[in-house]
């Protein structure tokens, strides 16, 4: 039985969005904090393209790279250096969705242009990293912004010259400043029907995550940030940020007064779900497949490398054929049985209690039912061996075979009447201790066939037949006294 469970959909990823995350790297990122990587501890004092950035292009590698992704630096002819991380769909590795930022900036600190969006571009990676989507998903930062896209609009070129199949570029410039507290921001599109496609999907997945925000969409978009750079090839781009054009501009903008401080947490925190939600929505989660299984063994039960002695429920985590988590869940329970039998004042006792019993004779290796004899406590008739045939939930045991030899009080205590003659050729006479009302004579052969039944009345002395072949017979007498049971052989003269 397959189902796909806890799914890995856009809203249950985008609760992973850490707004304690995106301000510990923002914090790091602004020069506000030292960032430690590549066993030294540094502070990214500015990330001004032409005063050398590498610093701030290094801390991207590092922390892609500790996200497991495949990591790319582009220098580009200029001097620049984008920062790509990587991770290939599953099912369509060509098509590609670009979550990206531009990391370079014009003056120190610049939180909010552009760590903020440099930090959520790192937040998605965070989150998408561990599931598997259908298409390729890149991590993207740009060189370069400041001076004219010139970073996003070289890999733009060459991605077209490429033929690079682009389903959607997200870009975020600015999105943590809300002066006026209006929960406006701003979605940058144009008369490009993907392009408008993108934007609606923005506006749906408003609704779908309930995220308090107010759109403001803005068509024909401005042309001032990296999406510009795909729309020039009419590839889909959307530009998501904070209503800079729209009315309600950072005053710090472009200056080393833009930092952290101005930062209205709860806007830039749902500003990033928004984005990244986008970003999954776009790229297309595979959930994982959880088979579940609800197994019932008796005694043991064999998964995998290991051998279940008692009931749990067992989780499994397996990658499936196309290297995605799949989650095997088994619901085990696993049925045990107590054959132990013990001798107790009457005979044998069975240790197990959840069972239903069957006492049998042993005579070689058959195990010949004895007649009526299903309860925990098993009175001996006669010395023999003995065992129980237990069964518990479906499952069978079988305890081993045990001699009871009764003592001479046991055999008194158990006989109601005496029998004569034994050996005999054909009648045996059974005479009562005690004359009652009525008593029952069952005979049964060797392999426990009731040969004979018949019924006394106020009789002390009985006769019965023995009918058929030569053999041991058992002849069992039940009056209101009590029950015995007498072995006989038949032996022709
Ligand atoms: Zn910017």
């Amino acid at each position: 039985m397959f189902l796909s469970a806890f799914s890995q959909t856009t809203q249950s990823l985008v609760k992973e969005v850490s707004l304690d995350s995106l301000v510990k790297t923002v914090r790091e990122f602004s020069g506000e904090d030292s960032a430690t990587f590549n066993d030294t501890t540094v502070r990214i004092v500015h990330r001004v393209s032409r005063k050398n950035n590498n610093l701030a292009a290094d801390y991207l590698v590092h922390r892609l790279e500790a996200y497991g992704l495949q990591v790319e630096t582009i220098d580009y002819r200029s001097g620049g250096r984008n920062v790509i991380g990587t991770m290939l769909g599953k099912t369509n590795p060509d098509s590609i969705v670009i979550i990206s930022a531009h990391y370079d900036a014009v003056a120190n600190y610049c939180a909010d242009d552009n760590a903020s969006g440099s930090a959520t571009v790192l937040e998605a990676a965070r989150i998408m990293t561990p599931y598997c989507f259908h298409n390729t998903i890149k991590f993207v930062f740009w060189d370069e912004e400041e001076r004219g896209l010139i970073g996003s609009r070289y890999y733009a070129d060459t991605a077209n010259a490429r033929g690079d199949r682009i389903m959607a570029v997200l870009n975020m410039d600015m999105m943590a400043y809300d002066g006026n507290s209006d929960k406006v921001f701003d979605i940058h599109t144009n008369s490009n029907p993907e392009n408008r496609r993108l934007k609606d999907t923005i506006l749906s997945l408003l609704d779908t995550l309930q995220i308090d925000l107010i759109p403001k969409v803005i068509n024909p978009g401005t042309t001032r940030s990296d999406h510009a750079s795909f729309w020039r090839h009419r590839y889909p781009a959307v530009f998501c940020g904070e209503s800079f054009i729209g009315g309600d501009p950072n005053p710090a903008y472009h200056t080393s007064k833009d930092r952290i401080g101005l930062f209205d947490m709860e806007y830039y925190h749902k500003l990033a779900k928004l984005a990244i939600g986008l970003t999954i929505e776009m790229t297309g989660a595979i959930k994982t497949v959880v088979e579940h299984d609800t197994i019932s063994a008796c005694f043991e039960y064999a998964y995998r490398d290991t051998v279940f002695k008692e009931s749990t429920v067992y989780r499994d985590h397996l990658i499936s054929s196309i290297g995605c988590d799949s989650v095997y869940e088994m619901d085990l329970t696993i049925t045990t049985i107590n054959d132990s039998i013990k001798r107790n004042a009457i005979g044998l006792n069975a240790l197990d209690t959840a069972s239903t019993y069957q006492w049998v004779r042993c005579i070689g290796n058959s195990r010949i039912p004895m007649y009526n004899q299903n309860k925990k406590a098993f009175r001996v008739p006669l010395d023999d061996f003995y065992a129980v045939i237990l069964n518990n939930q479906g499952c069978t045991d079988t305890s081993d075979c045990v001699l009871v030899t009764l003592t001479d009080i046991e055999k008194l205590h158990l006989a109601v009447a005496k029998l004569y003659p034994n050996p005999t050729s054909d009648f045996v006479t059974i005479e009562l201790f005690d004359v009652v009302d009525e008593a029952t004579i069952y005979v049964r052969n060797s392999t426990n066939q009731l040969v004979v039944q018949t019924h006394c009345y106020n009789q002390k002395v009985n006769q019965v037949e023995l009918p058929g072949a030569d053999g041991i017979y058992f002849i069992q007498v039940v009056t209101s006294m009590g029950a015995s049971t007498y072995r006989v052989i038949k032996k022709a003269d």
